[in-house]
């Protein structure tokens, strides 16, 4: 089965998929995106990704490319075309194709680029070591709200993680305190088992992952505090994991070479991933 990709209202071979040299999202990363997981071929908290994507949008100005309903048909028939089952449909609006220049152009029509990718299960030896983390600072803009394609500060810190033999590096503030991973959420467990992660103000992406265990942490009476917490503090607590639409929920086992806990993944942890599964595993396709 070829992979397809859609472009601007047409469904094209992944390969030969393209957008205009002058696309504002290529010369000025002028443009938002959205990453949707798909589990068992249903798109997981589907409307959401619509919100936050309609948000992003407003706050840069960008005019929506379709209506909601079409968006969805068109995310269906992707997955469709494409035997999607388990993996992640990629969407992005850039505020479309205009001769270089800095400001907005007068005219110009928002480009819409949907992909889909299968994935593998996180590896039963990923899950059973859990996964290493580094520190850096947050060089990124004030913005962190938006989910915009201008990623350069996530990618340098994620090369940065790869190089030292870790999975996400953490990102930390002028406070020395962590707001987020590069592409996922950070969360810890403190001594007294409460779950602790960053609150949602403009200094990190509101993940939906994140407001997803959020309610299922609150609808299973655990112990939760939505705040910031420093990298001192994240080396002393029992437990640490990351969220995101592509790792769910992963164990964090270590933070810039020292052992989190007792170096094993958390039981609380492990509980949370079961919560998260179960949740993608009782839901079915919206209309
Ligand atoms: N923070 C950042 C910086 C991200 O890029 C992502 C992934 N898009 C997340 C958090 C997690 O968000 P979500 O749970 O919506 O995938």
């Amino acid at each position: 089965m070829p992979r397809l990709a859609y472009v601007n209202g047409r469904y094209l071979p992944h390969g030969a998929a393209t957008v205009h040299i002058e696309d504002r999202g290529y010369q000025f990363a002028d443009g938002v995106y959205e990453v949707v997981p798909v589990f068992n071929t249903i798109l997981v908290d589907e409307d959401m990704h619509l919100d936050r994507l309609d948000r992003s949008l407003s706050e840069l100005r960008i005019p929506q490319p379709l209506s909601r309903p079409a968006l969805k048909l068109i995310c269906r028939e992707l997955i469709r075309r494409n035997g999607l089952t388990n993996g992640i449909l990629y969407m992005q609006v850039t505020r479309g194709v205009a001769p270089r220049d800095h400001k907005f152009p007068k005219k110009s029509k928002p480009a819409l680029v949907l992909t889909t990718k299968q994935m593998k299960p996180h590896s039963e030896a990923l899950l059973r070591q859990g996964l290493k983390v580094v520190t850096l600072p947050d060089q990124r803009w004030a913005r962190c709200d938006i989910k915009s394609v201008s990623l350069l500060p996530n990618v340098l810190g994620k090369q940065a993680a790869t190089e030292a033999g870790a999975y996400e590096a953490w990102q930390v503030d002028r406070e020395g305190m962590v707001t987020e991973g590069t592409s996922t959420n950070a969360w810890i467990v403190t001594d007294g088992n409460r779950v602790v992660t960053r609150d949602a103000t403009n200094a990190i992406l509101n993940g939906i992952t994140r407001l997803t265990l959020l309610d299922l942490i609150r609808a299973e009476g655990y112990a939760l505090e939505e705040r910031s917490f420093s990298v001192d503090e994240a080396k002393a607590a029992r437990e640490a994991f990351i969220t995101s639409s592509t790792s769910f929920v992963l164990p964090v086992t270590q933070i810039d070479g020292q052992p989190v806990g007792n170096g094993h993944p958390g039981i609380l942890t492990g509980k949370l991933r079961q919560h998260y599964v179960d949740y993608m595993q009782s839901l079915r396709q919206s209309a």
